[in-house]
């Protein structure tokens, strides 16, 4: 059985990326490694690397990206965790065998070349869970 390995990433949502930075950076001392803008998920997306793990700040583009829902609801906060996974596809297929309940029928694309699918809050306690295999260990 294919099993998720360590957190990869914790993504929390934010109006400005640059507000999130003035603490995330000057308070606290992280560094944003890069910022990369994702136009077909409609949103701008930070990492800042912490140890094994990275934080990404995400930022709407627009009010129809996927986090300004969740921004109008909350905003702000944690808005998914992602655990890396050697095999992302063999994941989904195991969890629809279980009947575990996704957002998507199929891992898709995500940031940096990963492969990501997301398992639905509902089914993980109120959390919204990515899966993401990096592009070297997609093999
Ligand atoms: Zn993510």
């Amino acid at each position: 059985m294919t099993k998720p390995t360590q957190i990869d990433h914790i993504a929390i949502a934010t109006p400005s990326i640059d507000e999130s930075l003035k603490f995330y950076e000057n308070a606290l001392g992280l560094q944003a490694a890069h910022i990369e803008e994702l136009p077909d998920r409609g949103i701008r997306v930070a990492m800042l690397p912490i140890g094994e793990a990275t934080i990404e700040l995400i930022e709407p583009l627009h009010d129809k990206s996927e986090v300004s829902g969740f921004l109008a609801k909350r905003g702000g906060g944690i808005h998914h965790i992602a655990l890396r996974t050697p095999d992302v596809d063999e994941n989904v297929s195991q969890l629809k065998d279980k009947g575990v309940r996704l957002t998507a029928d199929e891992a898709a694309p995500g940031a940096h070349d990963c492969r990501v699918a997301f398992i639905h809050p509902k089914a993980s306690g109120g959390v919204l869970l990515e899966l993401t295999t990096p592009p070297e260990r997609s093999e």
